[in-house]
């Protein structure tokens, strides 16, 4: 191989690895890209929901830190119940089994002292007080607690805790009677020092295990919360989307009415007369003006839940019709050929007026949509306890991809056209909020070139 060809290899080799270690280093920094993407929004001074978020992760790790506390501390006290517990038992088996070990109270001579009992000291008294056997060899002068002792005297065995050197003990005391008197005492202790070393140790434990269980608690904390505020920051956006659309939207009429007002004030000596057709624009605009208003304030009493339905008996079959014949009567339908078809005698659980409202919309769409010649059906049906009403045009129908949008505030499939005929692009909107407001649904289905089809479901009912 020629030294140009083997430079060759070694110059694509060094390209190639550099290549790859550029890859791994961009495919590192794509790993990466969510985290950034959560730390930026988290430390961002510019969302609106950093303090929400902070205050509910504040309120995660504050309530999950009571709980904590409060389980630790019922674990705690408990163990060390037990333990107390225990070790009372414990000296109490001893003692009782040493006094019987005695083999005479007269003389308190022992038959021999139980080796197993780690850690528990004993002592064997008379009953002046004084100590005749101290087996294991405190070297305790005298009882380690005086007034146990004088209380086992009496007759009462008795627990206390007292300290010794600077010892904490823990002592039991019982009267050795023989014959019904009492003839002496002996008393068992232990050190509380192991036990209240186990009882640290426990703390200490629950401490860090409850510190590292509340931190991992907050960073997952992190991710619910932001989770937990999906919709509201959905919600958020769809009403500043809303509200921007709504400005943009009645910044329009405002426009066209200055413009006309103006040309018409440029000349004021001409009659009112000369300026009829602009003065009829400037009504045209603010009757649109008014529609949108009417349109931006109902929506927005639906979306506070100021407008709520009065849900009872509503004879729909009559609603169709009285709808058909106000937009005949309106001449709304021109040249079409409206009619009501199915089930004459229907009723649903809804609201008069706002199912009226419902079927204007519709019907308002259907005549608009529909060139001359064409049909606007309104049928009715029942079907498994629901109510199908069903508004049917033969119209230019909707294309596909604008139907699942339909719904939408805003939404057109040809803006002008629907501004020309006086449309909001609201009307959609609020037939779906006030029929679902009435607990129906309400589901658009076109064939472009054919037809649409609008249908409401509602709960049937008897009048
Ligand atoms: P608009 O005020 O524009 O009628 P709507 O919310 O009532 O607003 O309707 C939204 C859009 O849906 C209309 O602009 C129109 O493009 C389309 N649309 C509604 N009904 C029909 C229909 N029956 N046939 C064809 N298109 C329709």
């Amino acid at each position: 191989m020629s030294r140009a060809g083997l430079f060759g290899r070694f110059a694509a080799l060094a390209t190639q690895s550099a290549a790859d270690i550029g890859q791994t280093r961009s495919a590192g920094r794509a790993a990466l890209a969510p985290l950034r993407r959560v730390w930026r929004r988290w430390f961002s001074t510019r969302d609106p929901f950093a303090a929400t978020r902070w205050r509910l992760l504040a309120w995660n790790v504050l309530v999950l830190t009571i709980i904590v506390v409060i389980v630790g501390a019922a674990v705690y006290v408990n163990v060390a119940r037990t333990r107390a517990a225990e070790i009372d038992q414990q000296l109490r088996m001893v003692a009782l089994e040493q006094a019987q070990r005695v083999e005479s109270h007269e003389r308190l001579e022992r038959e021999g002292y139980l080796a197993e009992a780690p850690g528990i000291f004993l002592i064997v008294g008379d009953v002046e007080g004084r100590v005749v056997d101290d087996p294991r060899a405190v070297s305790v002068p005298g009882f380690v607690a005086a007034s146990s002792l004088a209380t086992a005297l009496a007759g009462q065995p008795n627990y206390a805790t007292v300290s010794a050197r600077g010892t904490p003990f823990r002592v039991y005391s019982t009267p050795l009677i023989d014959g019904g008197r009492v003839v002496g005492v002996i008393q068992t202790g232990t050190s509380l020092v192991p036990s209240q070393q186990e009882l640290r140790d426990l703390l200490i434990t629950m401490l860090f295990g409850g510190a590292a269980g509340v931190a991992l608690a907050a960073v997952g904390g992190l991710f619910l919360v932001e989770r937990a505020l999906v919709p509201a920051r959905r919600a958020f956006a769809r009403q500043q989307q809303f509200v921007a659309d709504a400005s943009h939207e009645l910044r329009t009429p405002v426009a066209l009415i200055k413009a006309t007002t103006e040309v018409i004030a440029r000349d004021p000596d001409q009659p009112v007369r000369a300026s009829a057709e602009l003065l009829a624009d400037v009504q045209r605009e603010t009757d649109h003006l008014g529609r949108l208003i009417a349109d931006l304030l109902q929506l927005a009493r639906l979306d506070s839940g100021q407008l709520a339905a009065e849900l009872g008996p509503v004879a729909l079959s009559d609603v169709a019709r009285e709808a058909v014949e106000q937009v005949k009567r309106l001449d709304l339908a021109r040249d079409l050929s409206l009619s009501v078809v199915g089930d004459p005698n229907l009723w649903v659980r809804g609201d008069l007026g706002r199912l009226r409202q419902v079927l204007l919309i519709l019907l308002d769409n259907a005549v608009k949509h529909t060139p001359p010649g064409g049909q606007v059906t309104v049928s009715l049906q029942s079907v498994h306890g629901w109510a199908r009403l069903a508004v049917a045009d033969t119209g230019a129908g909707i294309p596909a991809e604008h139907l699942p949008h339909i719904f939408e505030r805003f939404y057109r499939v040809d803006r002008a056209r629907s501004r020309a005929e006086g449309g909001t692009g609201l009307g959609l909107a609020i037939a779906k909020e006030l029929v679902e407001l009435q607990g129906g649904r309400i589901k658009a289905e076109s064939m472009p070139g054919q037809g649409s089809t609008f249908t409401i479901w509602l709960p049937l009912t008897k009048p």
